[in-house]
């Protein structure tokens, strides 16, 4: 069995409608797929019943939060999609994403004196859910920086100008709304942060001291020496282990959905939970 637990549709930042994506995850033979779009849950009222024949369905989000200030992404999976506390975050988080997003355009109308507004990025998103590649989209469009990545590297991403930190919900909140909306949360990508070892173990103690069962042991085309380190963590933690390809596109160079590596065997996987 294929298991791909943490994929992006239209709703977030991903090239595909949420119909589309499951269309290639059976392309490439996935059995049991997640879409986990960046705080929010809407591909899953965008899905046409007749997608999900030969495929099983987990509902899932992936949260934007922080720990110590650094920003960190958890994986909600199996939640209740119609659970009032995931409802209720979930609009937190918009608002959040919604005055980040203001505060980012001011930034870059001043250093780039030009005048954005709100709603030239809205057009770049569905559902008004903005996040920063939307934002580098449209930086692409008016020929302002190369390509995508280059808006990352120059304006939007980690210690640059427009990078807003600590705007998210805490991570007690966002692990305690996951736990009371019936679902298991679990930190994603690990390695995607740079902390040492001793920080790494540092988060994933906290994490599970506030309910954290998972941590994502395989995250796309990632070294086997990696998930061989972060499978050998999770058991030592008594953690259950997950995994994903953390798709946004077709055809690049990162991976399609369910092209990863398998759990390492000793693994508990996070499966046996749903
Ligand atoms: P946001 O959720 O709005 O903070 O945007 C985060 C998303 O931007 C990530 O999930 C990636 O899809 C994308 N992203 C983050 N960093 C980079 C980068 N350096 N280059 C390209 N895309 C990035
Ligand atoms: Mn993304
Ligand atoms: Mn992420
Ligand atoms: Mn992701």
């Amino acid at each position: 069995m294929i298991f791909d637990l943490h994929t992006h549709s239209n709703i977030s930042d991903g090239a595909l409608s949420p119909n589309e994506l499951i269309q290639r995850a059976k392309q490439f033979n996935v059995d049991v797929l997640s879409i986990t779009d960046h705080d929010t849950i809407d591909a899953y009222n965008a899905i046409d019943q007749t997608e999900l024949a030969n495929i099983n369905i987990i509902p899932g989000i992936e949260f934007s939060t922080y720990w110590r200030k650094i920003n960190i992404h958890i994986v909600g999976l199996n939640v209740d999609i119609n659970s009032p506390v995931l409802k209720k975050i979930v609009k937190r988080q918009h608002t959040a994403r919604q005055e980040r997003a203001e505060k980012i355009l001011t930034i870059l109308s001043q250093k780039l004196n030009i005048d954005i507004t709100l709603d030239e990025i809205k057009q770049y998103s569905i559902n008004n859910i903005i996040g920063r590649p939307h934002i580098a989209e449209y930086l692409v469009q008016r020929k302002l920086v190369k390509n995508i990545q280059h808006a990352f590297d120059k304006y939007l991403g980690e210690k640059k100008i427009a990078n807003i930190k600590q705007i998210w919900l805490d991570l007690e909140t966002i692990i305690d709304a996951i736990n009371r909306s019936n679902g298991v949360a679990i930190i994603a990508h690990p390695a995607k942060y740079k902390l040492t070892r001793t920080k790494l173990i540092e988060l994933i103690n906290d994490f599970k001291t506030l309910g954290g069962q998972g941590i994502e042991v395989v995250s796309g085309k990632q070294s086997p020496k990696l998930a061989c380190e972060l499978g050998k963590i999770t058991n030592d933690h008594e953690l259950y282990a997950s995994c994903g390809s953390d798709f946004h596109q077709p055809n690049t160079y990162s991976s399609e959905p369910g092209q990863f590596q398998r759990l390492p065997a000793e693994c508990r996987p996070v499966w046996d939970l749903f």
